[in-house]
């Protein structure tokens, strides 16, 4: 059998994971500041919660998603994304009936069966919160300033926000601008791309974000969604953009912003880094009030975002955290093992050699892991119960009494 990892995979060591830890402490920090309790839901659910909520007609669950069958044969789902499960625990823990308002995060991995790129990946990372029970666009408000905070704490300051709003499903809200669109649409078929001459009747939306040169030259013609929403959307939008001035968040305004995804309502977002290019969105959200709906339950409005790790870890570097760490070497195993655990025991960072090499060949070792000092257990060290300790620096050595070593590493720590 040869082994070979799947397509679209990859294992995280070393380095990789180093930058996972960074961002996801760094996200915890800035979550809890903000009162956002961790959840943790598991990786697959039944098909139908993802084809439901998010929608048969999004790529995502159309065609990207991992199909499992159990051994009685119903269809599960490996999650592709994170909200519509974030929902379905609220709902089935009913969380909602002891609180009016509620915020989460998570983090964790996500499937999509989609062609593997650089920082792109069937098996890929995310991070999200939701933000349950507030109607108002305070909650909105909330969402984009954790997010400027989160990139902030990452080193990644040159951030932007594109934002629009897709409206509601009020008849003469978002149902109202599909038809104009489509009437629209109708009248330029010619110069669509196929894909979009296909879509344009189940998901005229799309076609804005298509990246079709024809399909940009269309659409900006098209007639825009502002104009047409309800007022409690576009009152909804405009004090957002208030708040947004207020707090000195840099925003734009794009008309094709639409989001992937059925579940949205109002407001959507993305966040761009400078870092990641002008066509990569480092992550984004919207508001979803009709969700809880579509699942059958009472009307809780909210509003999330999700954020590809993947991505954002190719652009952090964690400060190297300095961290003395000691190395005993020594003749007898015995006592080089005791005296290993009593430091680590202590919270000494202590390593040694595992294979009883040389002296000459552990002190080898010892240099090149980097020891702040090395402990030394030769043969009239035990005999007298004592240890050399040998700074790495200045490559002094002093005795220490083997029962008062921890106490003087200790107290040299903190020098
Ligand atoms: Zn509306
Ligand atoms: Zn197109």
């Amino acid at each position: 059998m040869k082994l070979k990892i799947v397509k679209g995979t990859r294992d995280l060591y070393g380095d990789d994971v180093k930058r996972f830890q960074y961002i996801e402490e760094k996200a915890r920090q800035v979550f809890s500041v903000y009162g956002y309790q961790e959840i943790r839901t598991p990786i697959f659910e039944k098909t139908e919660l993802f084809a439901h909520g998010v929608g048969e007609g999004t790529d995502i669950v159309g065609k990207e998603m991992f199909l499992l069958e159990d051994r009685r044969g119903r269809s599960m789902a490996l999650r592709p994304e994170g909200t519509a499960q974030v929902v379905r625990s609220v709902i089935t823990n009913n969380m909602m009936r002891q609180n009016n308002h509620l915020r989460f995060y998570y983090f964790g991995p996500m499937f999509r069966y989609e062609q593997p790129q650089k920082g792109r990946f069937r098996q890929f990372y995310q991070i999200g919160a939701e933000y349950f029970g507030v109607s108002t666009p305070d909650a909105d408000l909330e969402l984009i300033l954790i997010l400027r905070q989160f990139f902030k704490e990452i080193q990644l300051h040159e951030i932007s926000f594109q934002l629009n709003t897709i409206g509601c499903q009020k008849s003469d809200c978002r149902p109202a601008y599909k038809n104009k669109l489509i009437e629209f649409l109708q009248d330029h078929v010619d110069s669509l791309c196929e894909n979009c001459s296909n879509r344009m009747h189940d998901n005229p939306l799309r076609v804005l974000d298509c990246k079709n040169e024809s399909c940009i030259a269309v659409t900006s013609e098209a007639p825009k969604i502002h104009d047409t929403v309800c007022s409690d959307c576009k009152d909804h939008f405009s004090e957002l953009c208030h708040m947004l001035d207020d707090h000195q968040v840099s925003y734009s305004v794009n008309f094709r912003l639409v989001r992937g995804l059925d579940y949205y309502s109002k407001t959507v977002f993305e966040v761009f880094s400078d870092n990641l290019g002008a066509q990569n969105a480092a992550g984004g959200g919207g508001r979803y009030d009709g969700l809880f709906e579509i699942y059958g339950a009472k009307v809780v409005p909210a509003i999330g975002f999700a954020l590809g790790l993947d991505r954002l870890a190719l652009l952090t570097s964690p400060e190297k955290k300095e961290q003395k760490s000691v190395f005993v070497v020594g003749t007898d195993r015995g006592a080089v093992c005791k005296l290993v655990a009593t430091c680590r025991e202590e919270d000494i960072i202590c390593q040694y050699d595992p294979f009883q090499s040389s002296m000459k060949s552990q002190f080898r070792q010892a240099n090149k892991s980097g020891a702040w000092k090395v402990l030394i257990l030769g043969e009239e060290e035990l005999k007298a119960k004592q240890v050399s300790v040998k700074d790495m620096q200045d490559g002094q050595q002093t005795v220490v009494e083997l029962s008062a070593v921890v106490g003087y590493l200790k107290k040299s720590v903190a020098n």
